[in-house]
């Protein structure tokens, strides 16, 4: 529904918002472009954001400047805000065309929950709502209009917008306009005529992925004039990639999956009998997992989406027909439990985990029964040019997972784009070279030399190279990370360890970390394995090297969630003696030592729910996991320090802030009796 909230930090008035349309140079007066420190004061007052991210502020800048712009962003990365600010800033009406009207509703539904005027048009509403909602489009009380291509280019609709005269169009997922790419929609096609119908009005296409090819496309079908194109990189540096060999996969997946209790995942499977099976097995394991494919009735498919963004059911088993327009950002993990048909298709699915930027995993299992049966469906295909591209995009596929080289490096390589890089959790490969470095390097397969992959044997590709037995080294990674906590996070891993084994060196003795609890609880332990297990930890991103501050280590939010129990650690730890078999009944007193805390995250949690359910919307639309999370560890007990978390704006703050700053009080109360 559209709001009648006030615009916060809106320029110019309603007078001006039928005004659209025009470029400069029309006559039409342009609202001047805002400074950066305006857009960065909007950014944070209406969106709860204190920064932007890569390439945002100029593309807002660019859309307020009245160009036509083309944006290929990683997912996650942040393309909504780069139209709905400007659309907030601007007079006028800004209409995005997104495929599926499921996406629409939980885009609106985030607007208002900011407290901007924002509304969809689609099918799923009756006649007298979408009057509703159209006649405050005419009336200029919407900023934001969201509908579906194929409504767009109806004659009644386009009579509406030729009186809105739309200041812009933002083509959502614009891939799906050209045949090349792998999500094709023909009522894409329609949208070639808005050039046409609207030629005041600027057009910005938005996608995750394009090839050179579907570039070219997307930029002739729109018929974008001089766009500036902003091309952000391919890498999403919170994804760790994970391939695995498909043997005792479903015991592999469990496992798994038992580590990870509470996330939210997908996992796709080839066919719907495929996800029927599996969904059911992982809940007679006690999993909460829903089937999903395109054979389920649209209400039942609605409503298992539907739990899956309300964290109703945490695992959605699906073909690929669950995925376009899944914006739940708090995806944890992206598992492929059969062989994607191409590599393009596996970064869009997998690219689905952590659009909020928070540490997510994709694993893939791969076999090569799996490409037997792809080569199956590659040779019924009628035209001879469809089997050879096939052919060529498997061949990519099964190359990178059979590779021995940096997973991370090879999927950008595909995009035409080097690394330059390597974030600390990156993939398999690199996580296990790195912890086997120095110990039984002959037993490394050595990196492929550069244009291997074109020379790939056709012979059956082997399974991945699985180096060494994955260890669970929780326990023992709770004890460093409490030690890390516990002196501060201020010292180096070899400070660490002295503390850990007890060290009476006069360095320990002078700061007192012989006092800790911490103190002499891995004496057990060599230094030497200590050290082995904090490097890999280093490597699978539980810790981290402050930038600024030589050699010293701090806790990621994924050694948090270690920390408070949320996570279990499984490492190939090469130097990590077994001797000890790690048990559930031996955590040591201390590993409770939580930055942030727990029981306040637990509690902010359930009140998150609970306010949504009231609402009626998704979770994280009332607020993200990361902001709880600072809230927790930050404890605010005022509404100015409520407005100081990331991801809290003004409407938030005043809507959801008395809730939320009652439940902390409670909280601290309870704490302190
Ligand atoms: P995309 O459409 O590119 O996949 P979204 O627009 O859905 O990405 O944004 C992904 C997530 O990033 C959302 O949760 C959004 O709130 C968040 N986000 C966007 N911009 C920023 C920013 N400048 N600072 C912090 N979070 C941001």
């Amino acid at each position: 529904m559209a709001s009648g909230a006030e615009q916060p930090a809106r320029p110019t008035g309603d007078a001006a918002v039928r005004g659209g349309g025009a470029r400069p140079g029309d006559g039409a007066a342009e609202p001047a472009v805002p400074t950066d420190a305006q857009l960065l004061a909007t950014l944070k007052t209406t969106f709860g954001h204190v920064g932007f991210r890569p390439q945002q502020q100029d593309i807002v800048r660019a859309i307020l400047a009245g160009q036509d712009v083309f944006v290929l962003m990683p997912t996650g990365g942040g393309k909504s805000l780069c139209y709905q600010l400007p659309a907030l800033l601007r007079p006028g009406l800004t209409v995005v065309v997104s495929p599926l009207i499921a996406h629409m509703k939980d885009q609106v539904d985030r607007l208002e929950a900011l407290g901007l005027p924002a509304t969809y048009v689609n099918s799923s509403l009756d006649a007298v709502e979408i009057s509703s909602r159209q006649a405050a489009v005419a009336l200029g009380r919407v900023k934001l209009l969201y509908v579906a291509p194929e409504r767009l280019v109806l004659p009644r609709f386009l009579d509406l917008l030729a009186s809105a005269r739309p200041a812009f169009f933002a083509i959502d997922e614009a891939h799906c306009i050209s045949e090349w790419g792998h999500d094709f929609r023909p009522e894409y096609r329609e949208l070639s005529r808005l050039r046409e119908l609207f030629p005041a009005t600027r057009i910005g296409a938005f996608t995750a992925t394009a090839t050179r090819r579907v570039r070219a496309d997307i930029e002739t079908q729109l018929a974008l004039e001089q766009a500036l194109t902003f091309q952000g990189s391919f890498n999403r540096p919170n994804l760790h990639y994970e391939v695995r060999g498909k043997k005792r996969a479903y015991q592999q997946l469990v496992a798994y999956l038992r580590t990870r209790r509470g996330a939210s995942g997908i996992i796709y499977c080839h066919t719907r009998a495929g996800t029927e099976e599996l969904a059911a097995k992982l809940r007679a394991d006690g999993l909460s997992a829903v089937a999903y494919h395109a054979g389920l009735e649209g209400d039942e498919r609605r409503q298992r989406q539907d739990a899956f963004a309300r964290d109703e059911t945490r695992i959605v088993v699906a073909t690929i027909a669950f995925g376009l327009g899944i914006d739940k950002p708090d995806i944890r993990f992206v598992v492929h439990y059969d062989l994607p048909a191409s590599l393009e298709r596996y970064y869009q699915e997998s690219g689905r985990a952590g659009r909020d930027g928070q540490p997510s995993d994709c694993i893939l299992f791969y076999s090569y029964g799996d490409v037997a049966v792809h080569k199956h469906f590659i040779a019924q295909k009628p035209s001879p040019t469809e089997q050879r591209v096939a052919a060529w995009q498997l061949r990519r596929m099964v190359d990178w997972a059979t590779g021995t080289g940096c997973r991370r490096r090879a999927l950008l390589a595909y995009f035409d784009e080097r690394l330059d890089r390597q974030p600390e959790r990156c993939c398999d490969v690199c996580h296990t070279s790195a912890a086997a470095a120095g110990a039984a390097s002959a037993e490394q397969p050595a990196p492929r030399p550069a244009g291997a992959d074109e020379q790939a044997s056709h012979a059956p590709p082997a399974p991945p190279a699985t180096a060494r037995e994955v260890i669970d080294c929780t326990i023992p990674a709770q004890m460093l990370l409490s030690c890390v906590w516990r002196t501060g996070q201020r010292f180096g891993i070899v400070y660490v360890v002295d503390v850990l084994c007890g060290s009476r060196s006069q360095r320990v003795l002078q700061w007192a970390h012989d006092k800790l609890p911490t103190y002499g609880i891995g004496r057990e332990r060599t230094r030497e394995e200590w050290r082995v297990l904090a490097d890999a930890m280093l490597d699978a991103g539980y810790l981290r090297r402050k930038p600024d501050e030589f050699n010293a280590v701090e806790i990621t939010e994924r050694g948090r969630a270690v920390l408070a129990r949320r996570e279990d650690v499984l490492l190939r730890v090469a130097g990590w003696g077994t001797r000890q078999p790690t048990s559930r009944t031996a955590r040591p007193a201390d590993v409770n030592a939580n930055p942030a805390d727990d029981a306040l995250f637990e509690a902010l949690r359930a009140l998150r729910k609970r306010l949504a359910d009231e609402r009626g919307v998704p979770a994280y639309v009332v607020l993200h996991d990361a902001a709880l999370r600072e809230m927790a560890s930050a404890r605010p007990t005022q509404a100015a320090e409520l407005r100081r978390i990331p991801g809290v704006g003004e409407r938030k703050a005043d809507d959801l802030g008395p809730a939320f700053l009652a439940a902390i009080a409670e909280h601290l109360r309870q704490r302190s009796e």
